[in-house]
């Protein structure tokens, strides 16, 4: 047998699909070498995912990949559920919105598109090197790392490649899964939908189709449209007890309902079942899993790759301080942090497929009157909010109210005049930011930001001179929009330290706190 790599590399990655090329682009940011092997030669070519959000959008930012992906998104203006007799039930209007990551809430896209970018970013990075046409077979874990066989799809032979961690990133049948014999738990929601999609010219609104992503809460096929970006559209058609792969051939009379077939190219339709499952385990102790391999759910909310990012964003940091040093149990707590994050969102995906995939007429009709009398409630704005992280690699109790929630990012302007998002001026990486100038810490406080390679930011409040101020701060900015000093405020935080993803770690209400909550991370990395 052939030997894929003489050296061992810090992580293999097993998929190259977004999650694991967004892990393998933030592994690559590290300097970990890095190779990711994938069974088949080119990009899947038929997208599935169409949606992210403003946080997502933020792991690309801190990519160097905003301005790459903001041409192939199409920003979103906001949703609309409707009954059979087009009444509303539901909407939920975002147009021109900053979220609190510093994008708009939610972004349409073309995933081929993105996973082409993802995919260039990861194989330019120096550590990282991918294999393609390269199937895992078979994964040998001992004390010091991972022995992992791959087939070479072209010729049959088989080669060996030794990592010190693996992550399986290989999809909702994933091979990495089956062979760690790491169980995953079925959550009961099977449903068959009919996946459509198609290309137009012009735009929609010259073909009368609706210029938002629409849930038509129909019982007799409840369905939903969505403008995705550029010419790309697409439909979702619910299955109905006895239908099948046969209604592949059916789509010109599914469409014929909203358009004009002959007005549209079909590129594809296919049959999908949407599940929603979780990983009862995420890890042995050097295999780990991440996207669908360890969790799947019903795209009504348009996050299932978005938990993968999160996953890879969750994930990345944590294996390179383990890869570095520290306490390989570092690692438990990417599963402590993940499974309630994602068994929440979930759970609201689920929810949300009950009401829309609702095919007893009465139980329709009883929905719809609820739902109308509130749809002209006022709340139906804004970005999703999605649930802050409960326990994990995060301060010790007391907490104060920000730990686990996910920093805001707004613009500010740097000492050179430029303004820009904060992380554009901080760069990648743990982040202790400070309301004003920072106090005095101690020295076991900074050998502990030295530790996580952390850097300590000044924002100051706006109007304020960030040219001149002396002082310890790694980077100075003014905070144009006061959205800082909100957030600050509002939250009674004088210093709140940030993790690589975005998630607070902990926060104090005094400065001259953050060395005592600084000495005692340290005791954290070394026990976890
Ligand atoms: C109809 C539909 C709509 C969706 N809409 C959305 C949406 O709007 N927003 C959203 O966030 N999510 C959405 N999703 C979910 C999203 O598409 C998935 O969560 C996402 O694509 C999963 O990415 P992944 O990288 O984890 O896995 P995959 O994309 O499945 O990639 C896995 C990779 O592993 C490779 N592989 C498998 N076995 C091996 C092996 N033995 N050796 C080497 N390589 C291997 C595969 O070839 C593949 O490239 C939707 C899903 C569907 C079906």
């Amino acid at each position: 047998m052939n030997v894929e790599d003489p050296k061992v590399v810090d992580v293999a990655i097993v998929g190259f699909g977004p999650t694991g090329a967004t892990l393998a682009s933030l592994l690559g940011r590290e300097g970990l070498t890095t190779v990711v092997v994938e069974r088949e030669p080119e990009i899947h070519t038929l997208p599935r995912a169409v949606h992210f959000d403003h946080e997502v959008m933020r792991t690309f930012q801190a990519l160097g990949l905003a301005r790459k992906i903001l041409p192939i998104t199409g920003p979103v203006r906001g949703y609309e559920f409707r009954n059979a007799r087009g009444q509303l039930l539901m909407s939920i209007d975002v147009q021109g919105q900053i979220a609190s990551q510093g994008w708009r809430p939610d972004y349409m896209f073309h995933q081929p598109s993105l996973e082409r970018v993802l995919r260039d970013d990861a194989v330019g990075r120096d550590s990282v090197s991918v294999r393609l046409g390269r199937e895992l077979v078979g994964l040998d874990e001992d004390d010091r790392g991972v022995t992992l066989t791959l087939r070479d799809v072209g010729d049959g032979r088989t080669r060996t490649l030794r990592a010190r961690y693996v992550v399986g990133c290989d999809g909702a049948a994933s091979p990495t899964r089956e062979i760690a014999g790491l169980e995953i738990e079925d959550l009961a929601f099977d449903e068959p939908w009919l996946v459509v999609d198609a290309t137009v010219e012009g735009s929609v609104a010259e073909l009368s189709l609706p210029e938002m992503p629409l849930q038509l809460c129909d019982p007799q096929r409840p369905t939903t449209f969505i403008p995705v970006a550029g010419p790309y559209i697409r439909w979702e058609f619910m299955l109905l007890p006895g239908e099948g792969e046969e209604m592949k051939d059916r789509v010109r009379e599914l469409v014929a309902a909203w358009v004009d077939p002959d007005a549209i190219r079909v590129i594809r339709s296919a049959v999908y079942r949407f599940h929603a499952l979780v990983g009862e385990r995420w890890r042995t102790r050097r295999v780990l899993l991440a996207g669908d391999a360890v969790h799947q759910m019903p795209p009504f909310l348009g996050q299932g790759m978005c938990a993968g990012m999160r996953d890879a964003a969750n994930l990345a940091w944590k294996l390179a301080l383990v890869l570095r040093g520290e306490s390989d149990a570092l690692l438990d707590t990417y599963q402590q942090e993940r499974a309630p994050h994602v068994r929440q969102v979930i759970g609201i995906a689920v929810e949300m497929g009950r009401i829309i995939c609702t095919l007893d007429p009465q139980v329709a009709a009883a929905r719809d009157a609820q739902m109308i009398d509130g749809a002209g409630q006022p709340g139906g704005g804004g970005a999703m909010r999605l649930p802050g992280l409960q326990q994990g690699f995060l301060a010790p109790e007391p907490r104060h109210p920000l730990t686990g929630s996910l920093a805001v990012q707004a613009q500010v302007r740097g000492v050179d005049g430029s303004e820009a998002l904060l992380d554009d001026h901080v760069g990648p990486g743990f982040a202790l930011l400070w309301n004003g100038p920072p106090a005095p810490l101690s020295e076991k406080a900074r050998l502990a930001l030295a530790r996580l390679g952390a850097r300590q930011v000044s924002i100051l409040a706006a109007g304020s001179a960030v040219e001149n101020l002396p002082g310890s701060a790694d980077v100075v900015v003014e905070d144009v929009e006061g959205s800082y000093e909100r957030w600050f405020h509002t939250n009674e935080a004088a210093a709140v330290l940030v993790r690589p993803d975005f998630a607070v770690y902990g926060a104090t209400t005094e400065a001259k706190e953050m060395s005592a909550m600084l000495e005692a991370l340290v005791y954290r990395l070394a026990s976890d």
